[in-house]
């Protein structure tokens, strides 16, 4: 009796520990796994299904192939000798074969009893006959009824955890807890307004939650998954666009009245013109700058589409209004190499300019720091420590932040703890996927650089082995001879900055010795003194060393347009973006250039996917996506844990075009209803509330 009465009462915020078939330990299993309610169970969706098409026969495996089988438990053996290894042997009709673990014994061996279905994934290999070691498993049902391959039906498989699986919550668990809250919940009440639903031709919710658990037919399946991944990119995005409006709308921010001669004259004084892409998003940050509100703008641009000239004339802008202006790099040499640009760009003009760095003689340190303090200093380059460390400006108003794709959140929090909300412009170098710039810089202005100055030609790109070194060099000589210089890169070896060197001294030492000892050659590395890499850096810019032996230093900002040739050595350790970054200091003049990268003989897959990327392109959006479907967003933001990439069902590597259609109609209900005080939208108000609660604070809604 009671129980019925409580199936009725149920909702979406019922507590899991009053849901039919759950008591206090299993619900503290849900709980700290993160299901709370009623609505987090509904929306811990299956990771996969099994039905036909996604299961193999056992008679069918094939060695090396990743396959999912099912079958039933036939016998349970621990096998003790010289490596004690328990054995189950599956079979499903049409053969059987052995599922294997040599860990973890006496825990799996419990889980299995002869008689169960179960269904096992993994890849096959062969000792005896082909078998599984350590699959995944998951059990279906006691009967072999559920046998997808018998029964045509299709399987949900969940996602579990140690803890769960002991609590029975396995994918049958999850199943049996699923059906009678699905039947027992009066009310699933929609979450998207009518008019999305009926643009985007969506299944309604109750629909789809029906589907999504318990699918019949996979055209309904694949529906209820269009549906939630849509449901979960558009809250995403609303939630992201409505904190831009609050920021626009709550912050006091500078607005930058005067564009001076300084500006003027810089323009005017570069030995080039600006391209049509520089002119566009200067005068996107020009407008930003004009109004009294905080900028947070993203610029985005390929590697020599001319960011730093963009980044140098809206500081100047800042300058020009009295206000000091601020470049952060993500490392100190970054900070140098920009700082000796800038220097170069001014050379004319009347604008004191500091570089702050780490070793800085403390006279040195101390005379930049009290010029920042008392505004005798407008311009400042340095690292991210720069705001970290607390240095104190007179009245700081703007700041770039080259970030080389890490994430400008931390340090634009930090700007605004501190009081001040300076306008902030953020530089990648590294074009970001679409998917990824809408999501993790949802809340920012973006700004495409999508030209590269006129004349840039492609730069060849070919991936060799060692076996073809000579050859190699004896290109190299040829390009020498004909009057261009060279680039050869030694790689990071395990972040550390003491065996990259040694790398990069020894290489240097056999090219210029024994390779190239007619040829005038330099090394160039982290170590060395400021003043020590200026020279260098100025005699090969001058053609006086025809080949620049070098660490990853000269990753970002050299700029010698007669070199063309990029040699990386051991490419198979650098990341796409890195290779992308060291590709793009050649191919910067007239002539032909070519990146060579070379490897030796037996590369891992996910590097074999990098250089052959490398090859097959040179276009930076990409060599992007192509990062993100190697690495995921995870590994691409060097973090997991970054809240907006945890995702229940969308994934940023293949939903682009719903994020695209979820992103649509979230702009244009925040466009005519900035605040969500529409009594229309009292749905999304409260649906946003659901699902942001820790971050509600940051916008305002209602
Ligand atoms: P990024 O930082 O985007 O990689 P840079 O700002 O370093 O690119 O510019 C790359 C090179 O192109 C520099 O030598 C710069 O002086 C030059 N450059 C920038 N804009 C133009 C332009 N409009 N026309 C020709 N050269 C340009
Ligand atoms: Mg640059």
């Amino acid at each position: 009796m009671s129980d019925s009465s409580q199936t009725h009462s149920i909702h979406l915020d019922t507590p899991v520990q009053y849901l039919k078939g759950i008591g206090p330990k299993r619900a503290e299993a849900l709980e700290k796994a993160g299901i709370r309610s009623a609505e987090d169970l509904l929306t811990h969706f299956p990771r996969r299904y099994l039905d036909r098409r996604t299961v193999t026969r056992i008679r069918d495996v094939r060695v090396n192939t990743s396959v999912t089988v099912v079958g039933q438990i036939l016998a349970v053996d621990v096998i003790r000798g010289r490596r004690q290894r328990l054995v189950v042997l599956t079979g499903d009709g049409s053969g059987m074969m052995e599922c294997v673990w040599f860990q973890g014994i006496a825990y799996v061996s419990k889980n299995f009893h002869t008689g169960e279905t179960v269904a096992f994934s993994g890849k096959v290999t062969v000792f005896h006959g082909p078998q599984l070691v350590h699959p995944e498993y998951d059990k279906l049902s006691d009967a072999d009824e559920t046998n997808p391959m018998h029964t045509g039906g299709i399987i949900p498989l969940y996602p579990s955890t140690d803890a769960l699986t002991r609590q029975g919550f396995d994918s049958r668990g999850f199943r049996r807890v699923l059906r009678p809250l699905v039947d027992g919940l009066a009310r699933i009440p929609e979450t998207l307004p009518d008019s999305v639903l009926g643009r985007q031709i969506l299944m309604g919710r109750r629909e789809a939650v029906e589907n999504i658990h318990f699918p019949g037919r996979w055209k309904d399946l694949e529906s209820a998954r269009l549906r939630f991944k849509f449901e979960e990119l558009f809250y995403l995005q609303l939630f992201l666009m409505l904190q831009r409006e609050a920021r626009h709308a709550g912050e006091k921010g500078i607005g930058f009245i005067r564009v001076g001669d300084q500006v003027r004259g810089l323009i005017e004084r570069l030995p080039f013109e600006l391209t049509g892409a520089q002119k566009r998003v200067l005068r996107e940050i020009r407008e930003d700058m004009r109004r009294p509100t905080a900028m947070n703008r993203l610029v985005q641009g390929d590697v020599g589409a001319g960011k730093t000239v963009v980044a140098l004339l809206a500081m100047l802008i800042a300058v020009e209004n009295g206000y000091q202006a601020c470049l952060m790099a993500p490392t100190e040499i970054l900070a140098e190499q920009h700082f000796l640009n800038i220097r170069r760009m001014l050379e004319e003009m009347d604008v004191p300019t500091a570089l702050l760095r780490g070793g800085q003689k403390s006279r040195e340190r101390q005379a930049i720091l009290s010029g920042l303090a008392d505004g005798s200093i407008p311009l400042v380059v340095g690292t991210h420590a720069l705001v970290q460390e607390g240095v104190a400006f007179r009245n700081l108003g703007f700041v770039v932040i080259d970030e080389q794709h890490r994430f400008g959140v931390m340090q634009r929090a930090t700007l605004l703890q501190k009081g001040v909300t300076p306008d902030v412009l953020i530089m990648t170098a590294t074009p970001i996927p679409r998917t990824l710039a809408l999501t993790v810089y949802g809340d920012l202005d973006v700004s495409v650089l999508d030209e590269l100055p006129p004349g840039r030609q492609p730069v060849r790109t070919v991936w060799r082995k060692e076996n073809v070194r000579d050859k190699v060099y004896d290109f190299i000589r040829d390009e020498i001879r004909s009057g261009r210089q060279a680039y050869i890169v030694y790689p990071l070896v395990e972040e550390s900055e003491k065996l990259d060197l040694k790398a990069a001294t020894e290489g240097f030492e056999t090219l210029s010795r024994t390779v190239f000892p007619d040829v005038s050659v330099a090394l160039l590395h982290g170590r060395m003194k400021s003043d020590e890499k200026e020279v260098i850096m100025r005699r090969f810019k001058s053609g006086e060393i025809r080949i620049l032996v070098s660490t990853t230093v000269i990753e970002v900002g050299v700029d010698v347009p007669n070199a063309t040739v990029m040699l990386v050595e051991h490419a198979e350790r650098f990341g796409l973006p890195q290779l992308h970054q060291l590709r793009g200091r050649v191919g910067r003049g007239e002539a032909k250039s070519t990146c060579i990268l070379l490897s030796s003989y037996a590369v891992s897959e996910d590097a074999r996917r990098r250089l052959e990327t490398m090859e097959a392109t040179t276009d930076g959006f990409r060599i992007a996506e192509a990062d993100l479907e190697i690495r995921g967003p995870g590994e691409l933001f060097g973090t997991r844990q970054h809240g907006m990439l945890n995702m229940k069902i969308a994934s940023l590597v293949t939903d682009g075009p719903v994020l695209e259609k979820a992103r649509g109609e979230a702009v244009s209900i925040v466009e005519s209803d900035p605040k969500l005080e529409d009594e229309g939208h009292s749905l999304l108000r409260e649906n946003l509330k659901r699902q942001y609660r820790e971050n509600f604070g940051l916008i305002r809604v209602g």
